[in-house]
């Protein structure tokens, strides 16, 4: 798994960008996340990676003949660690390409950050097994978890067109919706309108249809990791899930955080991936040596929630949940890319996996609000003095991410950013 071109990741490794030398920076120059750009509205997105408070127009600084994401995604994993090379060389203290590199950066502050990538096909996972097993004790708190799950990485097909930016809004979604006491639905707003923290999952090189991805082969299709928000409408989900899953309950928003964080910059966060006594190993299909070895990753996520009175007083908000990628999911990354390929269907570059809802193992590291308010039972309290079962319009939720591990410098994922608006008025 590590050759020569797979370091970068010293901590000892400093830029002439003085802003990423700043232990406080997401964005070191041991990170170097690829992400899309724009100076204003209505020009062209253009490739950039992040460094320190900067964002670097590799196109300009010569490192791309051009600045097609869709290309970019599909280079071998050997290309792309030789480009994280030339730019590590680059952005280095002393480079002697400084003067090359100096014109092609930009201030993030000064630009429009968009989505990493066009986004192809988005399939949403449920590998959050503490998530899966709470919200299942709710509705069966005998048998909370359904007897596939620890078998099968479960997942549904989502909807790609309503994915948006970090920072973009939305309207609270309409549906259908029925008390349990009603003789029959009625279309309204959501009253139960929730976040889910997940990761996404960007897939770089395709496959061919009817082709497997082995799970050895899996993590060269994945070109990195970001922050996801699967906003739900729990009411809508309630009354439209059975017999075929969530449908209108999930696709009317979700928003993704603007840097894919590549795997290269992940490595010294890998983490070993076990089942624990008693739990079933894995078909082989989805075991491997490496995968046990370090498939899992240790990232730390949390949620933050801004309320309108909260912005408008300058507050950033509190943090109510705080938990772990490694902790949080049954299955690894390349479980994901090996059984979504087995029966031989094809991803291609830029299609995106939500990871499912990444909740800790303790109640108050939740990863949603159903699971924080118990079923909207037991109200949330904020340090305004506000409370929340749901989300109220004009509230904000932010997810963080980062890695941290003595010995390494510590790398962020930026943050993934989204509004609640009111529902559209109109007829019905
Ligand atoms: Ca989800």
């Amino acid at each position: 798994m590590t050759d020569s071109l797979t370091d970068g990741n010293d901590p000892a490794l400093r830029s002439w960008v003085a802003s990423a030398n700043d232990p406080a920076s997401e964005f070191p120059i041991q990170n170097l996340p690829f992400g899309r750009f724009r100076r204003s509205e209505g020009e062209p997105w253009r490739i950039g990676v992040a460094i320190g408070d900067q964002v670097l127009d590799i196109e300009a600084a010569g490192l791309l003949p051009h600045g097609d994401m869709k290309r970019l995604l599909r280079v071998s994993p050997y290309e792309r660690r030789v480009l994280r090379r030339q730019m590590l060389d680059g952005l280095q203290e002393g480079s002697t390409e400084r003067g090359k590199f100096e014109p092609a950066l930009l201030p993030q502050s000064q630009v429009q950050l968009g989505l990493p990538c066009d986004i192809g096909d988005y399939t949403d996972f449920y590998v959050g097994i503490h998530h899966a097993t709470a919200v299942g004790k709710q509705f069966r708190p005998d048998s909370p978890l359904l007897p596939n799950y620890k078998w099968v990485p479960i997942g549904y097909h989502g909807r790609a067109s309503t994915i948006n930016a970090s920072g973009a809004s939305f309207h609270r979604p309409k549906g259908q919706t029925k008390a349990p006491d009603a003789a029959q639905p009625a279309l309204n707003p959501s009253a139960r309108l929730d976040f889910e923290l997940e990761l996404g999952i960007f897939i770089g090189r395709p496959n061919v249809q009817g082709q497997p991805v082995t799970i050895e082969e899996a993590e060269d299709h994945v070109f990195g990791l970001a922050l996801f928000n699967d906003w739900s409408a729990r009411d809508l989900q309630a009354w439209e899930y059975q017999p075929l899953g969530p449908f209108l309950s999930k696709n009317f928003a979700s928003t993704v955080s603007p840097w894919m964080v590549t795997l290269e910059a992940l490595a010294p966060f890998r983490k070993p991936w076990s089942r624990a006594e008693g739990e079933p190993d894995p078909l082989p299909y989805l075991d491997s040596e490496a995968n046990r070895a370090g498939g899992a990753f240790d990232i730390q996520l949390e949620v933050w929630l801004q309320t309108a009175q909260m912005a408008r007083a300058g507050h950033a908000g509190d943090c109510i949940s705080r938990s772990n990628f490694a902790d949080a999911a049954y299955w690894t990354v390349a479980q994901l890319v090996a059984h979504h390929t087995v029966n031989g269907c094809s991803l291609q570059s830029g299609d995106l996996f939500g990871s499912g809802t990444l909740s800790g193992p303790r109640p108050e590291q939740a990863g949603s609000l159903l699971e924080l308010s118990q079923g909207g039972k037991q109200r949330i309290e904020l340090s305004s003095g506000e409370q929340r079962t749901f989300l109220q319009d004009g509230d904000t939720v932010i997810l963080r991410g980062f890695c941290e591990r003595p010995g390494y410098r510590r790398i962020g994922f930026g943050e993934c950013r989204g509004t609640v608006l009111p529902a559209y008025i109109t007829h019905g």
